[in-house]
């Protein structure tokens, strides 16, 4: 499950539809994805 966050006041918004997505906190349109702890391991071999 992907997870988008306002870049400007760093809500989560967890309603997403796929017209426009709109931060129902301060209106921001600017958005970035969060991803859900994804480490990546790099084998040190
Ligand atoms: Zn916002």
């Amino acid at each position: 499950m992907t997870n988008y966050k306002c870049a400007r006041c760093k809500a989560r918004i967890g309603d997403i539809t796929t017209v426009g997505i709109q931060c129902t906190v301060c209106g921001s349109k600017v958005f970035y994805k969060e991803r859900p702890n994804v480490k990546k391991t790099i084998p040190s071999k």
